[in-house]
């Protein structure tokens, strides 16, 4: 593949995830905030391969991460890898869809660590809820 300017990389990145955060699913459309292009491996190169779209809430909290600790084993591993996990292996809607449920020790360890289930974010889903918009089909 010949190499990407970074604004086409973005445009792909975006358009890869129909605007979605590949973490926690939050939509650009709903938030009107500007999605971020996280590194997966923050040390790893500007290619599509090492790049997803992420809210802010998500990438901030992320931050260079690579590991968190699962909540039920106390045990480090790897967090959620769009690129090469399947979201939903890893992550189920609860709730009427305003809690996030990690369903493997990935999944339940992204949550905490991208603090997915903070209040603020729980709140802000059931508005997105009651209005039809959440979650993503
Ligand atoms: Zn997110």
């Amino acid at each position: 593949m010949p190499n990407l300017s970074w604004a086409e990389l973005v445009r792909n990145v975006h358009e890869r995830a129909g605007f979605l955060c590949e973490y926690c699913q939050t939509s650009q459309l709903i938030t009107g905030q500007a999605m971020h292009v996280d590194h997966i491996d923050p040390y790893g190169e500007d290619i599509l391969e090492n790049l997803c779209l992420s809210c802010g809430n998500c990438n901030l909290s992320k931050a260079r991460a690579t590991t968190a600790i699962d909540p039920e084993t106390n045990k480090p591993v790897l967090l959620f890898n769009p690129r090469s996990d399947t979201w939903s292996d890893h992550f189920e809607w609860i709730q009427q869809g305003t809690i996030l449920r990690g369903l493997t020790p990935s999944g339940r360890a992204t949550i905490v660590r991208l603090k997915i289930n903070q209040e603020r974010v729980v709140n802000a889903h059931a508005l997105w809820v009651f209005s039809g918009l959440h979650p993503p089909s």
